[in-house]
C-alpha cells in the first residue's frame, strides 16, 4: 500500500468552526493542512435548502445577540457580506396563545402568567445555586418551592421559556456581550454563505465552488491512532491520512456516538466530561400552503399553541417577514417531540400538524400542499442539534470536552464556554483553537530545533574532526536528520562528499 502522505494538520468536520480554524491556521503560514468532511458540502449545522420557492435555513437561522457593547463577529461577517436579515421580536409570542378551541387568551392574563412563570424558573435557579444537592450533600436549605406549570397556557409559556429562552445558564452571555437583538437570515444565498467567504480567503475557489484540493469531502473519518509523534486518520473507503496534529470539530453528539474511534482510547476524565454535556433536539418543521389564512402585521411573527401536552406543536412563525408571498409556516418542536417525529413518517407529522392548525384556525383551511422534517438526530455526523451545559455548572465539562489529547484538539460550539450552542460560540471556538495550534507548533518548533542544535554538533562532530569514523549508526542518524527535518540525502551526499576527500 502506498504510504499516506503527512500534513502538518487535519481538520476533521467542515462546519464554521472547523472553517475558521483552517482560516487562522493558514493566516499563519499553516498551509498544509487538510479538511476531511463526512458529508458533500460544508457548512455543517448551517444549511440551507430550496423549499416552496424560497430558501430556508434547516439549521441555525438566527444572527443572536446584536446591538449591545460588542459587536457579534458573526453579525460583523454578514454586513461584510451584505447578507439579507429581518429582526424578530419573539417577545410578542406570549400574546398569541391560542387554545384548543382557536381562541386568543386575553393578553393581561398571559402576560401576567408569563411573569410567574420567569419568576419561578428564576428561584429555582438561585435555589439550584444555593443548594446544590446530590453528590452526597444532603443539606439542602427548604426554600419557597418553584410553581410547577399545569394548565396547556402554562405548559405553552413554560416551553418557550425553557426549551427556547433560558436553555442556558442566566445571565446569557450572548446577549450580555453582544445585546439582545436576533435577526433572522433570509438570504438567498443562505447562511453559509459566510462560510464560502471564509474560504475564500485561504482555499482555491471560482464561481461559488471550492476547488481546493486540500478540502476533501465525503469523507467520513472512522479511526484516529494518536502517539507522541502523530495522528493517523482512517476513513470508511479505507483511505489514511498522517498529520502531527489533528482538530476534531465534529459535534458532541457526534463525540457521544461510536462513529469514531480513538486508538488508544480517550482517558475517562474525557469521555465522562463528553457524558456529562446533554445534547438539545430542536427541528423546525416547514409547511407550505397555497395561501395564507394565519394573522400578518405587527406582533404577529409568533403564535403559540397551548396543548396539554407539553411541547406538542407549541411555537410557531411565519415567514411573511422574511419572504412576503411565501405562504410558509415553520413549526419548531424539541428533545423528545422531535425525536418522536424524525422516526415517523412525514405525511403522519403533516397530519398531526394539519390538526394543530385546525384546532387554531377552524375546520375550512387549506392542506399543506409540502412539508420538509430535517433530521438532525438521526444523521450520523450531527445526533442532534447542539450541546445543552447542565444549567448549574463549575465549569469541569467544559474544560474536559475542551482539552486537547495529545496532538488531538477539539473545537465546535460545544468547546466554546462563553457561546456554546451558537454560530458566534462556533466561530469563536475555531479561531482560539486554531491560535492554541499555532501556539503549541511553535512550541514545539523551538524545542526541536534547540534539540537539533545540540543533534546536528552531535553529527557534524566527527565530520569536522575529519576522522571519517562515524561515532552513530547510519539508522540513528538517519532517525535524527528526519526528526530535524534535514533531508537525508542532502546529509548523506555531504557525508560522502567529506569521505571522499578524506580518502
Ligand atoms: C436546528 C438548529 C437550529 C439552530 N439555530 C441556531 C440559531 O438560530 N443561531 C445560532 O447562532 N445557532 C443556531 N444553531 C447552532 C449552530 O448551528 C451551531 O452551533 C454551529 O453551526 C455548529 O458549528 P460547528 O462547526 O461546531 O459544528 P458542525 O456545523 O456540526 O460542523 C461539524 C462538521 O463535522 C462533520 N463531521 C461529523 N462527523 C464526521 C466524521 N466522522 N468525519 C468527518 N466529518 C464529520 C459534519 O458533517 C459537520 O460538517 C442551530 C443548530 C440547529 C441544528
Amino acid at each position: 500500500m502506498e504510504s499516506p502522505s503527512r500534513s502538518s494538520v487535519i481538520i476533521i468536520g467542515a462546519g464554521v468552526s472547523g472553517i475558521s480554524t483552517a482560516k487562522v491556521l493558514a493566516e499563519n503560514g499553516v498551509e498544509d493542512l487538510v479538511i476531511l468532511e463526512a458529508s458533500d458540502r460544508i457548512g455543517g449545522r448551517i444549511r440551507k435548502e430550496d423549499f416552496g420557492g424560497v430558501p430556508v435555513e434547516l439549521g441555525a437561522g438566527w444572527i443572536a445577540g446584536v446591538g449591545g457593547k460588542e459587536s457579534n463577529p458573526v453579525w460583523e461577517l454578514a454586513d461584510k457580506s451584505g447578507l439579507r436579515t429581518c429582526f424578530s421580536d419573539y417577545s410578542n409570542a406570549r400574546y398569541n396563545i391560542y387554545d384548543k378551541s382557536g381562541k386568543i387568551y386575553p393578553s393581561g392574563i398571559a402576560a401576567d402568567s408569563y411573569k410567574k412563570a420567569v419568576e419561578s424558573a428564576i428561584r429555582k435557579l438561585r435555589n439550584e445555586e444555593a443548594n446544590p444537592c446530590g453528590g452526597g450533600n444532603n443539606v439542602c436549605k427548604v426554600t419557597e418551592p418553584p410553581s410547577m406549570p399545569n394548565t396547556p397556557m402554562e405548559l405553552a409559556i413554560d416551553f418557550v421559556l425553557h426549551d427556547f429562552e433560558m436553555a442556558e445558564v442566566e445571565p446569557i452571555s450572548t446577549y450580555l456581550d453582544f445585546g439582545e437583538r436576533e435577526f433572522l437570515v433570509a438570504d438567498e444565498r443562505g447562511y453559509e454563505y459566510l462560510l464560502y467567504k471564509m474560504a475564500e480567503d485561504f482555499l482555491f475557489t471560482s464561481e461559488g465552488k471550492i476547488l481546493d484540493s486540500r478540502l476533501k469531502l465525503n469523507k467520513v473519518v472512522r479511526e484516529l491512532q494518536h502517539s507522541r509523534n502523530g495522528v493517523t486518520v482512517i476513513t470508511e473507503d479505507g483511505s489514511v491520512y498522517e498529520a502531527n496534529y489533528v482538530i476534531l470539530s465534529v459535534s458532541i453528539g457526534v463525540l457521544k456516538s461510536q462513529l469514531i474511534s480513538f486508538n488508544p482510547p480517550l482517558p475517562r476524565w474525557k469521555t465522562e466530561a463528553i457524558e456529562r454535556c446533554d445534547v438539545m433536539v430542536y427541528t423546525k418543521i416547514f409547511l407550505k400552503f397555497p395561501y395564507k389564512f394565519w394573522p400578518c402585521g405587527p406582533g404577529k411573527e409568533f403564535f403559540l399553541y397551548a396543548h396539554e401536552r407539553r411541547g406538542y406543536y407549541t411555537f410557531w412563525q411565519h415567514m411573511e417577514n422574511a419572504y412576503p408571498g411565501s405562504n410558509i409556516l415553520v413549526v419548531t418542536l424539541t428533545n423528545g417531540e422531535s425525536k418522536r417525529v424524525e422516526a415517523q413518517p412525514d405525511s403522519d407529522t403533516l397530519k398531526e400538524a394539519m390538526g394543530v392548525l385546525r384546532d387554531m384556525f377552524g375546520p375550512n383551511i387549506p392542506d399543506a400542499t409540502d412539508i420538509l422534517v430535517p433530521r438532525w438526530f438521526t444523521n450520523r455526523f450531527q445526533c442532534g442539534s447542539y450541546s445543552n451545559y447542565p444549567l448549574i455548572s463549575n465549569g469541569q465539562e467544559f474544560h474536559g470536552i475542551q482539552a486537547p489529547i495529545g496532538r488531538i484538539f477539539f473545537t465546535g460550539e460545544h468547546t466554546s464556554e462563553r457561546f456554546s450552542g451558537y454560530v458566534h460560540g462556533a466561530y469563536l471556538a475555531g479561531i482560539d483553537t486554531g491560535k492554541a495550534l499555532v501556539e503549541e507548533m511553535g512550541k514545539e518548533s523551538t524545542e526541536r530545533n534547540s534539540s537539533c542544535s545540540e543533534n546536528q554538533a552531535f553529527l557534524l562532530e566527527p565530520l569536522l574532526a575529519l576522522t571519517g569514523s562515524l561515532t552513530l549508526t547510519q539508522t540513528e542518524t538517519v532517525q535524527a536528520l528526519h526528526k530535524c527535518d534535514i533531508p537525508t540525502q542532502l546529509y548523506l551526499s555531504s557525508k560522502i562528499g567529506i569521505q571522499e576527500a578524506i580518502l
